[in-house]
């Protein structure tokens, strides 16, 4: 296969979404995939699905852009206000023609992509949540450890690799099952041993949660899958976030720290 860059949750962030577009291009890498989430929580969400529309071969739709298409089901506050403020965002373009495209953008989201691969990767299946639930269902390091049964489960519905976003931290599952964050692993990549399946989560690129604040996207080959953190302009997303009376401040706080 090409190699890939795999991006995910960049949550309106175009300040993150950029960088990280930055670093692919200086890498020469000419195929990005999207696992969804490209809009939601964030300041900027008509930039960031006409980058999106314009760099990815692909995104998938993730609970946010399902939330301000049709309803923020199970939203908390904060979030259910910033669906509602990135709806609003939107149907405020001025360009109706602009407008139209980017609802049918959203819209055409799927929610599963299967792509045969290689013969090293096997088939790979992207989902934004889990290989059960695709748009919603989260599964976190610490199921490893607190549900190892549902990740069993999990697992029966991967061919070989799958991919993912939603937590918002990056990391690989392996079937046993256990989980490795970028930091364990050697130069922070993960390499396929023969047959075996594996779960990663290529962390978000607008809202990281693993108490890094760099912008995360990672790059898929043949043999192996790499982690990538990127530093951004978080002050500028921040403040803008804060200019919006409608986006908590607390959506701008945690993007310092990364949680
Ligand atoms: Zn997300």
């Amino acid at each position: 296969m090409v190699p890939t860059a795999v991006i995910s949750d960049v949550h309106a962030n175009a300040e993150a979404l950029r960088a990280v577009l930055a670093d692919i291009d200086r890498r020469g890498l000419t195929r990005i995939i999207s696992l969804g989430d490209i809009i939601g929580y964030g300041p900027d969400p008509r930039a960031c699905v006409d980058l999106v529309r314009a760099r990815c071969e692909w995104s998938l739709m993730g609970n946010h852009d399902f939330g301000v298409l049709y309803e923020p089901t199970n939203f908390n506050p904060g979030a259910e206000s910033a669906a509602y403020w990135t709806r609003e965002a939107l149907d405020s373009e001025p360009d109706a023609a602009l407008r139209k495209e980017r609802y049918e953008f959203l819209g055409r989201l799927r929610v599963r992509v299967v792509e045969p691969g290689s013969t090293q990767s096997g088939p790979i299946l992207a989902v934004h949540g889990s290989p059960r639930r695709p748009i919603n269902e989260y599964i976190f390091p610490d199921d490893v450890v607190n549900a190892p049964d549902k990740l069993t489960t999990l697992f029966d519905r991967v061919p070989r690799l799958c991919l993912v976003g939603h937590t918002h931290v990056p990391g690989v599952f392996t079937s046993e099952p256990d989980f490795y964050p970028p930091g364990e692993l050697t130069d922070g990549a993960y390499r396929f041993a023969p047959d075996e399946k594996a779960i990663i989560n290529v962390g978000s690129v607008g809202q990281p949660r693993d108490l890094d604040p760099r912008a995360a996207y990672a790059i898929l080959t043949d043999d192996r899958i790499e982690f990538v953190r990127i530093p951004y302009d978080v002050d500028a997303t921040a403040k803008k976030i804060k200019a919006i009376p409608q986006l908590n401040d607390w959506l701008g706080d945690r993007l310092y720290e990364g949680r």
